[in-house]
């Protein structure tokens, strides 16, 4: 490693410190390639992603088609705004609904402008079509939920972090304990005016929390039972990340006979970000059918970038590779190993409490409080021996590899983390 490089490292990461404002805390490491399921930092050092920008690039950093048709794009038309048609959304949107199964799809830019925008639509339709009395939906949301940082959706947080001095903050939202479909029926029960549940299929912010078999199925039933709407938050969760097309897999035609995802379960309405581009543009999309999309009409709601030549032509290359390369069959098998491999660690080592999630959305957690800087130390490890993680919640450590990764590499991965780990026991 030569010095100019390691320069290049400190001064690249002087130049954030001191120019940019401080709402991250990133690892130590500076990056300037991206290929499958490698990164490289300016020092030529290769790692192995296994945060894969949050989930937002399952299939593999760079992937040869989804660039491909970022670069035809580009070359042709990248912004018309909605203000006129382009030759480009239209084909998105049939392609996208087909894919998903719904009736329409309104595309939006960022995960947090889709939740926002579900959270619009389900509040119109309550007004209009279940006679709701104006300024009175209310939305139940669940504890230690995520759903993106404006100011509405952190109104409905309970991480401190992210709400403390931001107020005043958006009211008409309820919230429940996860995982605990009593609760829902009492928050029915004991509130009038209720329009929609906003949930995630698995917390992933939160440290991986997957609820018990049957969760969502139950808490679908009940929203059907109460004429709720059911509004789930796969930004996350969808595109392959937990073995299935989504998590929630409803009608998203994935072909799959076997499905023992929760194919009884059909959100009302439907938010994907992240892997829908594959982490290469900004695409964020809501799904609903006529009967709740209908109440939107022009000049209603929008955005300038929303629904963009780039981002519907980057959105459907990166579909595309979902579904040619199986992602989701491999997400699923890589996940059970991966998962195999870490109980077998967990035995081994006291520092691992556990492993849990689906699919390649996994996380350990490791024995020591939250506020010990114990996980952040293994992460520090782990990039040293040329794994790339981070700590949420001080405590907990994902491990999210595009969904491209073969068992070979994978394999590679569980030596890395078992090596790590058990340098620490010593
Ligand atoms: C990342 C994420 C969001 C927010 O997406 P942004 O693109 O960062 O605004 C919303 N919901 C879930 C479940 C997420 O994981």
């Amino acid at each position: 490693m030569l010095l100019k490089d390691q320069n290049q490292t400190a001064r690249a990461i002087e130049l954030e410190e001191k120019y940019g404002a401080h709402n991250y805390h990133p690892l130590p490491v500076v990056l300037n390639k991206g290929e499958g399921v490698y990164v490289w930092d300016v020092e030529g050092k290769r790692y192995y992603d296994f945060l894969s920008a949050y989930s937002a690039v399952n299939q593999g950093h760079c992937h040869p088609r989804i660039i491909g048709s970022l670069k035809d794009q580009a070359e042709k038309l990248t912004l018309t705004s909605r203000a006129f048609h382009s030759d480009q959304l239209g084909i998105y949107e049939k392609y996208v609904t087909d894919f998903f199964g719904f009736d329409k799809v309104l595309p939006m830019n960022t995960g947090a402008e889709a939740v926002e925008t579900a959270i619009k639509l389900c509040r119109k339709y309550a007004y209009e079509k279940k006679s709701i009395p104006e300024e009175k939906a209310k939305i139940i949301v669940c504890e230690n939920n995520f759903h993106g940082r404006t100011t509405t959706i952190i109104s409905f947080s309970n991480d401190e972090t992210a709400k403390k001095n931001f107020g005043p903050y958006t009211p008409g939202f309820i919230k429940i304990p996860y995982d605990d479909t009593d609760a829902l029926e009492r928050a029915l029960e004991e509130n009038d005016h209720i329009a929609g549940f906003l949930v995630e299929p698995i917390q992933g912010e939160a440290g991986v929390y997957v609820p018990s078999e049957g969760y969502l199925k139950k808490a679908f039933e009940i929203c059907k039972k109460n004429d709720v709407l059911f509004i789930a938050d796969e930004v996350q969760t969808g595109i392959a990340r937990t073995g299935r097309l989504l998590a929630t897999c409803g009608n998203c035609n994935c072909e799959d006979k076997n499905c023992s995802g929760t194919p009884d379960v059909k959100p009302d309405i439907l938010i994907l970000g992240k892997a829908i581009s594959g982490g290469v543009y900004p695409v964020s999309a809501v799904f609903a059918n006529d009967d709740i999309m209908e109440v939107i009409k022009p000049g209603q709601h929008g955005s300038t970038f929303g629904g963009n030549p780039m981002a519907s032509a980057v959105a459907m290359a990166a579909l595309r590779v979902v579904k040619e390369e199986n992602l989701a069959e491999n997400a699923e098998k890589m996940g059970d190993l991966f998962r195999k491999e870490m109980n077998l660690l967990v035995k081994e080592s006291d520092l691992v409490t556990l492993v849990r999630g689906k699919g390649l959305l996994n996380a350990i957690v490791i024995n020591d409080t939250e506020d010990s800087d114990k996980a952040w130390n293994i992460c520090l490890k782990l990039r040293d021996k040329g794994l790339l993680a981070k700590p949420t919640h001080g405590n907990i450590i994902r491990f999210a590899p595009p969904l491209i990764i073969t068992e070979k590499q994978l394999m590679d991965c569980v030596k890395i983390i078992r090596d790590t780990i058990l340098s620490f026991e010593s």
